[in-house]
């Protein structure tokens, strides 16, 4: 059985104040949520704050990203080991926005999920079509492709720490999302695509959030789907009203 898992993009909104105000408000709100794995990725900045903040809460805290190498000469970037340091316990790696907008390749995204790994650090995976590769069916190439090339090397032991993000490209930010039945075969597709590079178990264990314009409204029908694990949540996660409901659904 797998554990529902609802994580918060905050991306690069809040200021220091806001993003503790957040944090607090939601571990204050969602104190007695037990079937529900929960975690907020606020800007690296205030990562340290919001750790604080979330401090024996049953929140995880997550970064937006990460880099592979261990130290050294990378002016701007962010360890494994300085995620941990701060009390991370996941990083997204490979979103949408830093494939298109900053032009990470699935090279890369793959050297982070291998290095987030090694170093005990749960990566969340994105994955997603452009709108036009929807249009012109190449859905199921395209996540297969990002999907083998970003855990490419893995072993089964270590692709366990790993969680999928299904994140159509067309739906993130943009209030339009999947409807449960698009949502739902591209998750099928994905853990039938795992059950084919590692196996059954393996495939049955990894846990498949989806993302894209998720909201307290449309929560209920999405995680009804059998092979939606959990969501990833952007813009409905940096109100605490909202991405509360949204758990609290869930639970
Ligand atoms: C995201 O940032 O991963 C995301 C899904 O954003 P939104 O919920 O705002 O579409």
């Amino acid at each position: 059985m797998r554990k529902p898992f609802i994580a918060g993009n905050w991306k690069m909104n809040t200021d220091r104040r806001g993003a503790v105000g957040l944090a607090t408000g939601l571990a204050q709100e969602l104190r007695d949520i037990e079937t529900v794995d929960i975690a907020v990725c606020p800007p690296f900045v205030y990562l340290d704050a919001v750790a604080g903040a979330l401090n024996s809460s049953n929140i995880a805290l997550g970064a937006q990203d990460v880099y592979f190498e261990p130290n050294g000469a990378f002016t701007g970037e962010i360890s494994c080991a300085m995620l941990k340091d701060v009390g991370c316990t996941y990083a997204i790696v490979g979103h949408s926005e830093r494939r298109h907008k900053i032009g990470e390749t699935d090279e890369l995204i793959n050297k982070k999920i291998s290095a987030a790994i090694s170093s005990g650090l749960l990566p969340i995976l994105c994955v997603g079509e452009l709108l036009e590769q929807r249009q012109a069916d190449k859905t199921e190439a395209v996540v297969t492709t990002q999907i083998k090339a970003g855990l490419a090397g893995l072993h089964s032991d270590k692709v366990l720490a790993v969680t999928v993000a299904y994140e159509p490209v067309w739906a993130i930010g943009t209030g339009v999302t999947a409807t449960a039945e698009q949502a739902q075969e591209v998750h099928a597709m994905i853990r039938g695509l795992l059950a084919d590079m590692y196996d059954q178990s393996v495939a049955g264990q990894i846990r498949i959030q989806y993302g894209g314009s998720a909201k307290p409204a449309n929560t209920a029908e999405l995680m009804a789907c059998g092979d939606v694990d959990g969501l990833l949540v952007g813009g409905a996660s940096l109100k605490v009203d909202d991405f509360a409901a949204m758990i609290k659904t869930v639970a």
